[in-house]
This record gives structure tokens, C-alpha cells and sequence, in this order.
């Protein structure tokens, strides 16, 4: 693995060094979890809690239905112990802010926060920044600090990585697929990962109102004139005729860009009292751009943001941004 750490980055040394140091760790996951932040986090605490350490698994929200399986997944809480030592390290994974994490969690000192993630644009917002941009997953950059830590990666972390590489390439499908990624992934499974689990867990199992709730976005999908472009919105009267939420809207947008000659998808998400949006780009146009022009960000293929307006002028805004990136 190329060691390409960005500027305001710790070592891989430096890291460890403070993970054996402390004593207490949190573990957090950003809002609207994914594959890869729950993952990172079960992994690394799972690993932590075999060296002896005491570690809680702190989300806003609620565990997805598609990540319920994934191991020590029952231990992650909103509702943290008041009396906390003051030194308890927050590990944040796979966010680019610690607004991403939302807004209950308590008043925390940079140097109590370890940043570990793959984003373009992380704003390096802890005392420690372990930040690698060209890794797919911040679950890989959580294998970094394994290895170096030397901690045996039992079957229960395995399953945890290969969860956050098979969500963050899309089932090994994405760009960021590398040799590399292949190897580690292969290597994970001899370790006992359970890929089959995985891809029933994550893959598999759609509810049926997902499913329904794709077939009537792709109805009603815009491709615009030069046929790069398929747009989408899901509002909120679709979600309840369907009796659908949030997490059926997931995978969506990838079907959006997987349109023959389409170079950029969005999925416009008008319900529950906000406009959150999705980029996809098959590579050309930077999405991490255009969502970083309307408040947003991510990576140069898949991006999203929350837009300050109605559904109207998302759509607007979001067109303004992607044309300024070249769609
Ligand atoms: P999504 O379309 O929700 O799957 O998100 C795609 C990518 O964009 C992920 O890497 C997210 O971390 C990032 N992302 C999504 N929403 C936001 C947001 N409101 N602000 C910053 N990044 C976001
Ligand atoms: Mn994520
Ligand atoms: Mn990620």
C-alpha cells in the first residue's frame, strides 16, 4: 500500500502510540450510517477491546437493517455513560466534520478526538488526523492501524473490513477497486470474513417496499437533452403510499448512473423535513466539488449534501453546481 498521507496527517506510528496510551475509546459513526462507518468502528473497537480496553459504539441514529448483523452492531447507543474519564479518546470514522456526526454528543477538546477517514475535503478536526485519501474505505485505514498494532484480526473483525470495502466499492464494483483492494479483500475471507453473509446482509435483502419504491423512481426519472445527465426526486407522498423510508432510498442513485451514456446521477430526497441529495459520477465530472459548492461533500464519484431550500431550489442549485464542474 502506497503510504500517501495528506497534509495535517498523523503517522501510522503516531496513531498506535496514542491508541495504546489510552485507556477508554467511543467509537462514532456519522449520521445516515453506512457500511464503512459502522464497520471501521466495530473493528477497531473490537480490536481495542482485545488489547483490554473499554470501548463504546456511539451513532445518533439507529443501526440500518442491512448492518444489524454486523458483530458487537446490539452495543452501539445514543446514550453515552455521564462519567466518562476525561481522557476518553472519540474516534471519529469516516466523516470529513464532526458535524457529521450530528448534534448529541457532548462538548468534546480536540485533543480528545482521533479522525480516521478517506474523504476529499476532511477538514482534519482532531488532534490526531488519519486521513488517506486514496484508500476505498476508512475500514482499510483502520487495517493500517491493526497490522501495526499487531492485534490478531479474529473472523469478527474480518467480516466487519469486508463490510466497510464491499459498501464503499459497491460490491466491488466501484473505481476505487483496486489490485489491492482485491488482495485484501481475499486475505480477509482466509481470515474467516464472511463474504457470503455479507452480500445476503447488505445485497440481499431488500424490502420489498425498496424495491417498489425503485421501480417508481426510475418511472419517473429525468435524462436531460444530451443524455448525461438522469435526475430523480423521491417526496414525501411516494415514501408513504409505499410505506417506505429513508433506508430503502440507499442504492438508488447508482441506478440512476448505471443508464447507458450517463456521466452524473442525482437523487433528490424531499421528505422528513429536509432536501438531501445524492451525486453519483461515472468519473469525469467531480461530485465532491459540486456538492462542496452547495454545502455538501464526499468523493469525486459519490457525494451529498443537505440543501438549504426547497425541493426547487435543490434542483436548481445542484444543476448550477455540477454545470460549474463541467457536466
Ligand atoms: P450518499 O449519497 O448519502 O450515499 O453519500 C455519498 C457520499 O457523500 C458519502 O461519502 C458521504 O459521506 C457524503 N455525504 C453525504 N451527505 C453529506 C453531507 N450532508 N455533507 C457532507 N458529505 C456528505
Ligand atoms: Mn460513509
Ligand atoms: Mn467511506
Amino acid at each position: 500500500m502506497s503510504e500517501t498521507l495528506a497534509i495535517g496527517s498523523s503517522t501510522t506510528q503516531e496513531v498506535v502510540a496514542e491508541l495504546r496510551r489510552r485507556t477508554h475509546f467511543v467509537m462514532v459513526s456519522h449520521v445516515k450510517p453506512d457500511g464503512d462507518t459502522l464497520g471501521a468502528g466495530l473493528a477497531l473497537g473490537l480490536a481495542l477491546k482485545s488489547l483490554g480496553k473499554h470501548v463504546w459504539f456511539f451513532q445518533e441514529g439507529e443501526v440500518p437493517r442491512i448492518l444489524r448483523f454486523l458483530p458487537d452492531a446490539n452495543l452501539v447507543t445514543n446514550a453515552l455513560p455521564a462519567d466518562l474519564p476525561k481522557d476518553t479518546l472519540f474516534v471519529f470514522g469516516d466523516m470529513s466534520n464532526t458535524a457529521r456526526a450530528g448534534d448529541s454528543l457532548p462538548a468534546l477538546k480536540r485533543e480528545n478526538i482521533l479522525d480516521i477517514d478517506h474523504h476529499l475535503g476532511n477538514e482534519r478536526f482532531g488532534a490526531f488526523n488519519y486521513v488517506i485519501e486514496d484508500e476505498c474505505s476508512t475500514g482499510t485505514c483502520v487495517l493500517r492501524l491493526l497490522k501495526e498494532l499487531g492485534v490478531k484480526i479474529t473472523p469478527e473483525i474480518a467480516t466487519c473490513l469486508l463490510t466497510t470495502i464491499m459498501t464503499d466499492t459497491g460490491g466491488f464494483i466501484h473505481s476505487n477497486t483496486t489490485a489491492e483492494v482485491l488482495r485484501t479483500s481475499a486475505w480477509l475471507v482466509d481470515l474467516g470474513a464472511d463474504k457470503e453473509h455479507i452480500t445476503q446482509e447488505v445485497f440481499g435483502s431488500k424490502r420489498f417496499e425498496a424495491q417498489k419504491l425503485l421501480g417508481a423512481v426510475l418511472t419517473r426519472a429525468t435524462l436531460d437533452d444530451a443524455g448525461r445527465y438522469c435526475w430523480a426526486v423521491i417526496d414525501q407522498k411516494l415514501i408513504d403510499e409505499l410505506g417506505a423510508d429513508y433506508e430503502d432510498t440507499e442504492d438508488i442513485v447508482n441506478q440512476l448512473l448505471a443508464v447507458e451514456g450517463v456521466e452524473v446521477a442525482a437523487l433528490f430526497k424531499d421528505f422528513d423535513g429536509a432536501v438531501r441529495v445524492s451525486l453519483r459520477s461515472t468519473g469525469r465530472v467531480n461530485v465532491q466539488a459540486a456538492a462542496s459548492r452547495v454545502g455538501g461533500g464526499g468523493h469525486f464519484r459519490a457525494s451529498g449534501l443537505t440543501y438549504p431550500g426547497n425541493l426547487q431550489e435543490a434542483i436548481a442549485g445542484v444543476h448550477s453546481a455540477l454545470y460549474a464542474e463541467g457536466l
